[in-house]
């Protein structure tokens, strides 16, 4: 067994229903996404999830959500007082809108703890954890969190990191960045998207984000691009692999972060970069075709991973 370790917020959805004015309630969040996800696909991999929620009923539900799917809640901590973070889906012509509630979070302190987090990651094989992650922490925190991960990763752990560049989470663009390239410097993996990483940093293409993420000290890096081609070098190899795109696209909520977890469950199997990049591909193409974050995974798909 591989074990996992995510770490970030999961926060619950309110997704508008069929009946006009009802709305049903789900559980999502970007990392949370990429460890249901990989709970699915893989059998050999022990996923858990490092957070923290309160005490109250809706925190109950999404550690049950949890569990049920296969991700392990031992390291989810319990801040009384506090809740878990809300957001909102509004329609309007098709078009979704976010409303979020998620500024007093419990997983806001999940970096508090650091003989919690230090416990957590001694016990994983690989920590995953994204921009995300980083922004909803205070600087003192989030300075616990990435000092955390430097040892980790010096203790030889694989560390993943998706740097979902998400400038409304920070108090300016500089912040952002400047954290982001801390945390690409303690991370052997990473894998960002384009759009976002021109949008913010200003690579003139995915080969210049390759390049200034590998020079940050990562071994790995794979840059999604949308419906365009992915582009990534590893220690064997680098190459551009193409993405049959899909013009008739539901949603595309969770695309990047079930690619992600089908290129972990590619590695965790033993196959090539390139086969698992295409794999992942073909997840995240069947993704977009559903609604909402998690989409249920064809069993032709997992097989190709037993
Ligand atoms: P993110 O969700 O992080 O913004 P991207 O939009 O770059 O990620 O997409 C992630 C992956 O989803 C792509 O690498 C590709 O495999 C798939 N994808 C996204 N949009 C399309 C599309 N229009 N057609 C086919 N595949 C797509």
């Amino acid at each position: 067994m591989v074990r996992v370790l995510f770490i970030g917020e999961c926060m619950a959805e309110l997704a508008p229903a069929s009946t006009p004015g009802s709305y049903s309630l789900g559980f999502a969040g970007d990392t949370f996404n990429t460890a249901w996800y990989l709970a699915q696909l893989c059998s050999q991999a022990d996923v858990s999830y490092f957070t923290a929620v309160g005490e109250d009923a809706i925190s109950g539900q999404m550690l049950d959500m949890m569990s049920t799917s296969g991700i392990g809640t031992e390291h989810v901590q319990v801040i009384p007082g506090r809740s878990v973070g809300l957001y909102l889906i509004t329609l309007n012509a098709g078009e979704r809108s976010f409303s979020y509630w998620r500024g007093q979070s419990a997983a806001r302190c999940l970096a508090r703890d650091a003989a919690a987090l230090g416990a957590a990651q001694s016990r994983a094989d690989i920590i995953y954890f994204s921009g995300i992650t980083l922004a909803i922490l205070d600087r003192q925190d989030r300075a616990t969190l990435l000092d955390g991960i430097g040892k980790a990763r010096r203790a030889g752990k694989e560390v993943v990191f998706d740097p979902n560049l998400r400038p409304r989470l920070w108090d300016s663009p500089s912040d952002m960045t400047e954290a982001v390239m801390q945390a690409a410097a303690v991370s052997t993996m990473i894998l960002p998207s384009f759009e976002d990483e021109t949008s913010w940093f200003g690579d003139a293409d995915p080969a210049a984000t390759v390049g200034r993420y590998c020079q940050a000290g990562a071994d790995t890096v794979v840059v999604k691009n949308g419906a365009a081609d992915v582009h990534y070098r590893d220690s064997d190899a680098h190459g551009i692999i193409e993405v049959e795109p899909l013009s008739d696209v539901v949603d595309t909520t969770a695309a990047g972060d079930s690619f992600n977890a089908a290129l972990l469950a590619g590695q965790m199997a033993g196959w090539s970069r390139k086969f698992s990049i295409e794999t992942a591909n073909r997840l995240a193409r069947h993704v977009i075709q559903g609604k909402g974050a998690l989409v249920q995974i064809d069993q032709s798909l997992i097989d190709r991973f037993a």
